[in-house]
């Protein structure tokens, strides 16, 4: 059996596709249209292109795209005033701090200075309670784009046995809210779960959230699962790889994301579709 593959690349430019036309019909009908503020703190190879490329998205988009570079040894109050100064301004729909932040900041005080209603990577405790509690409100863009890449490949997840590996915050936390309240019965895994392995063969979907290369190997996973690699590593020799050893987990899951080409295209696809929602709630025409 080989899988069929998810095909994130494809499924994000279906979304941009739908997010440009929502953002051309309010500038169509009058609106302004909405905008992103992308912070980004010191110079991060990695953050540089995630942020180039959120910039460059919005921009394809119709929106308005703001970009805020501060110096690596810029002090945290200052990031915290330039955050309420976009809280207060009335063109910003949506505020993107790009993470990691260098060391001598603390990244949750800056998330919660964020309002809610601009919070567009989701990241907010408002926001994360309001999912967990089933609410609408604004989604992490990571799992929020796992869901939707899962939609439009038409895969029912009622019933299934989802198993995450990996309880952050920004991915493996959100995740088991998303398919909790899709009605799967979902376990978390972390570095401290009792046999890993078998938690992994008792699933028929698979989440990994790591941040190690091959980390599963492919015969731990179920015939044909559905396997999602959220993980980005760069190898000595420059090639990106996921957790889940891919050539051998493709012999046995039904479906599976590639890396690069799945989870990652539709994370910032999800954060634009985040943005128009942001501004659609604000500011509805
Ligand atoms: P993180 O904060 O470092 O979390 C890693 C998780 O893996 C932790 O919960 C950790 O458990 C768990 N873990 C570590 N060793 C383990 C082991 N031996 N067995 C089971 N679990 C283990 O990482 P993250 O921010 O969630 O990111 C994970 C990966 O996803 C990274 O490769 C990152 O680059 C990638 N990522 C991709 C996207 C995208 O758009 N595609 C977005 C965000 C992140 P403990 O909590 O017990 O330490």
């Amino acid at each position: 059996m080989s899988a069929e593959i998810l095909d994130g690349k494809a499924a994000a430019a279906r979304l941009r596709q739908s997010v440009a036309t929502g953002v051309a019909r309010r500038t169509g009908g009058g609106g302004r249209p909405p905008g992103l503020a992308v912070v980004l703190v010191g110079d991060n190879p990695a953050s540089q292109v995630y942020v180039r490329k959120k910039r460059a998205q919005c921009e394809e988009v119709g929106m308005l795209s703001r970009a805020y570079d501060l110096p690596g040894d810029a002090d945290q109050e200052r990031l915290l005033a330039l955050v309420d100064e976009l809280n207060a301004d009335p063109a910003i729909d949506g505020i993107l701090v790009q993470l990691p932040l260098p060391p001598h900041m603390e990244a949750q005080s800056v998330i919660d200075r964020i309002d809610p209603a601009k919070d567009v990577d989701g990241f907010h405790p408002v926001n994360m309670g309001r999912l967990a509690l089933k609410l609408p409100g604004l989604r992490s863009c990571t799992p929020h784009g796992v869901m939707k890449l899962l939609e439009d490949a038409g895969i029912a997840l009622a019933g299934r046995d989802a198993v995450i590996v990996g309880q952050s915050n920004i991915v493996g936390r959100p995740m088991a809210l998303e398919l909790l309240n899709a009605r799967c019965t979902v376990t978390i895994c972390h570095s401290r779960t009792r046999d890993l392995e078998a938690r992994v063969r008792g699933a028929d979907l698979v989440v990994a959230a790591v941040g190690r290369p091959g980390f599963i190997p492919g015969d731990w996973i179920q015939e044909g699962a559905v396997v999602v690699d959220v993980g980005i590593n760069r190898l000595d020799s420059g090639k990106l790889t996921g957790d889940v050893d891919f050539d051998s987990a493709r012999e046995r899951a039904g479906w599976i994301t590639p890396v690069p080409g799945g989870v990652g295209p539709m994370t910032v696809a999800t954060l634009l579709a985040n943005t128009l929602d942001a501004a659609e709630a604000r500011d509805p025409l």
